[in-house]
C-alpha cells in the first residue's frame, strides 16, 4: 500500500478506532455489491462511524487525500448506487442507528441516519404514532438511504415522498463541515432549502446523519381490498371516486396489469390460493387507512358496492383479517417464486403522468416486441403517483442488451414527457440517461451545484451525473 494510503488509513483509525476500519479480507462480501448484486467493487476500506463527528473526521481525512467515498445503508437500491468507486471509501452509518427521541407534541421522531426504516416504523407504532413511509425493503433499507434516494413507496398518494416527511436535516458535507437543522416545524421559509436540495442526492451532495421525521396519528383501521378492472379508463376513474368517497383515506392504489397478476399468482398458487380469478385487464391493490374502526369497514365496503354497480368494478375481495391483508399484499410484494423463472432480467422504476400511462404501456410493449421478438415486459407500480415499475425478460441474452433495452424504454419515457427515475434513483445504471428526463440548462444547473458542494468530485462519483 503506497505511503499515502497508510496515511489515510491511519487518519481513519484516529478517528473511528482500529475496530471500524475494515480492509482486505476483513471486508465482506456484502460491502462489495448490493441487494442487485449487478455491480461489484471492493472498496479500499470500510469506516463505521459511531457519530457524525467521526463522519466529520472521515471526511476531512478523504477530503485532504482526494478519495472518493460512497455512503452505503441498507444496500436494497436498485440503482447501484451504493456501490464503491475503484480505490475508495466505503462509509457505512450501520453504527449510527439510534432513535435519539419521539415527540409525541411536535409530532416528529429523530432519528440517526443508521436507523433501519421498519425499526422506525415500529418505534412510531409503539408511542401510538405512525411514520408513513413504507417500502418494501423497509426490513433493511435505512433512513439514510430512504433520504439519500427520497424513497417513496406505498403510500405517496396520501403523505408524499420522503422529502414531504423530513423536517430537519444533519448532513456533513464534503469537506467535513457539519450543517444541522434538526427543526420540528413544518413551515420554514428562511432562506434556501438546502434541506431539499440534500433529500435525493444519493451520497453525491453529502452525508445524511440524522433526520428530524414528521410523524401521523396512528391509524385504527386498515381496509384492504384487491379489485379488478376491465379497462384502464375504468382503473383511472375509480382512482378519483374513491379519493373522494373515501374522503382522502385512500393510502395505497397499486395497478397490476392481468398478464402480470396470472404470472404472479400461478408462482405463489403452492403457498396461497389466487384471491380473484385471471382474465381481466388490471388488478388494483387498494389500501384505506382509517381512524374509526367500527365504521370504516362498512363505509370502505359501500364504496366498493357503489363502484361495482356503476361497473367500473367487475370483481372484488375484502380482506376479512391481518393474514388475508398481507395475503392480498403478497400478489404485489412476493416477487421472489416469480423472479425465480424470469431471470435474468431488467427492472425498470419510470413516472409520467397517470393520462399517458397507456401510451407509455401500449408504445412500449410495440417497440420492445419489435426491436427483441419474444422478450416479455411486465407492467405494475404505484400507478397513483403515475410511477410504472416494468420488468424485462429476453432469455439470456437479457443483460448483455440492456443497454439497447434501456433506450427503447427511455425514448418512450421521452416521448410522454415522463421521468426515467421515479423513485428508486439514478444511481450508475441511469445515470448515462438523465439527458432523456433533463434539458442541458438542467443538466448544467446540477453540475454547478455539484461543484460547489463537492469541488473536488470525492462524494459517490459517477452516479447521477456521469
Ligand atoms: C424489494 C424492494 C422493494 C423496494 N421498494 C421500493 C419502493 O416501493 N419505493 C422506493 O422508493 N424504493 C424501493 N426500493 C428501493 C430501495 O429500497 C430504496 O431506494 C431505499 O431508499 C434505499 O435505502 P438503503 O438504505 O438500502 O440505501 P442504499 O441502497 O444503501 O443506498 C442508496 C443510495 O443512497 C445513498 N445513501 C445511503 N445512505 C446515505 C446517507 N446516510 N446519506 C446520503 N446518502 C446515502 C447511497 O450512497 C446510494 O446512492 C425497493 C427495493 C427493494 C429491494
Amino acid at each position: 500500500m503506497a505511503s499515502s494510503k497508510h496515511d489515510l488509513v491511519a487518519a481513519l483509525t484516529d478517528v473511528v478506532g482500529a475496530r471500524n476500519v475494515l480492509l482486505g479480507a476483513d471486508i465482506g462480501d456484502h460491502y462489495r455489491t448490493d441487494i442487485i448484486n449487478k455491480y461489484n467493487c471492493a472498496p479500499d476500506c470500510v469506516v463505521r462511524p459511531a457519530s457524525t463527528e467521526e463522519v466529520s473526521g472521515i471526511m476531512k481525512a478523504a477530503y485532504a487525500a482526494g478519495v472518493p467515498v460512497t455512503v452505503i445503508g441498507g444496500q436494497t437500491g436498485t440503482a447501484g448506487g451504493a456501490i464503491a468507486s475503484p480505490g475508495g471509501i466505503a462509509l457505512s452509518l450501520e453504527r449510527m442507528n439510534a432513535i435519539e427521541e419521539i415527540d409525541t407534541v411536535s409530532m416528529t421522531m429523530t432519528v440517526q441516519a443508521g436507523c433501519v426504516l421498519q425499526i422506525a416504523q415500529e418505534a412510531a407504532e409503539e408511542k401510538h404514532a405512525f411514520l408513513p413511509l413504507d417500502i418494501g425493503a423497509r426490513g433493511s433499507a435505512m433512513i439514510g438511504g430512504v433520504i439519500g434516494t427520497n424513497a417513496g413507496g406505498n403510500r405517496v398518494l396520501r403523505w408524499g415522498m420522503t422529502r414531504d416527511m423530513v423536517l430537519g436535516l444533519e448532513v456533513v458535507l464534503a469537506d467535513g463541515a457539519i450543517v444541522s437543522s434538526l427543526t420540528k416545524m413544518l413551515k420554514d421559509n428562511a432562506g434556501y432549502s438546502w434541506k431539499q436540495l440534500l433529500i435525493g442526492s444519493e451520497g453525491t451532495l453529502g452525508v445524511v446523519t440524522r433526520a428530524v421525521l414528521r410523524l401521523r396519528p396512528q391509524p385504527t383501521s386498515n381496509q384492504t381490498a384487491l379489485v379488478a378492472t376491465d379497462s384502464f379508463d375504468d382503473a383511472a376513474r375509480l382512482l378519483r371516486d374513491l379519493e373522494v368517497s373515501l374522503g382522502g383515506r385512500l393510502s395505497s392504489y397499486e395497478l397490476i396489469w392481468g398478464d402480470f397478476y396470472s404470472a404472479m399468482t400461478e408462482t405463489q398458487l403452492s403457498v396461497r390460493p389466487r384471491p380473484l380469478a385471471t382474465g381481466r385487464a388490471f388488478y388494483i391493490l387498494l389500501e384505506m387507512l382509517g381512524g374509526d374502526a367500527e365504521h370504516d369497514p362498512a363505509e370502505f365496503q359501500r364504496a366498493l358496492e357503489a363502484a361495482m354497480e356503476s361497473g367500473l368494478v367487475v370483481d372484488a375481495v375484502i380482506a376479512q383479517s391481518d393474514r388475508e391483508r398481507q395475503g392480498l399484499w403478497a400478489v404485489r410484494e412476493d416477487f421472489a417464486p416469480f423472479l425465480a423463472n424470469f431471470k435474468p432480467f431488467i427492472s425498470y422504476d419510470v413516472s409520467m403522468g397517470l393520462v399517458d400511462m397507456p401510451r407509455f404501456v401500449g408504445e412500449s410493449q410495440r417497440r420492445l416486441a419489435t426491436a427483441f421478438p419474444g422478450c416479455q415486459a411486465m407492467f405494475y407500480g404505484h400507478a397513483g403517483d403515475g410511477n410504472l415499475h416494468i420488468l424485462f425478460h429476453m432469455g439470456p441474452d437479457t443483460a448483455a442488451r440492456e443497454k439497447e433495452v434501456d433506450k427503447v424504454v427511455y425514448e418512450v419515457v421521452r416521448a410522454v414527457n415522463g421521468s426515467i427515475a421515479a423513485e428508486h434513483a439514478v444511481g450508475v445504471s441511469r445515470a448515462q440517461f438523465l439527458g432523456m428526463s433533463r434539458s442541458d440548462a438542467e443538466l448544467s444547473l446540477m453540475r454547478k451545484i455539484k461543484d460547489a458542494l463537492d469541488p473536488k468530485h470525492i462524494l459517490n462519483p459517477g452516479k447521477v451525473l456521469t
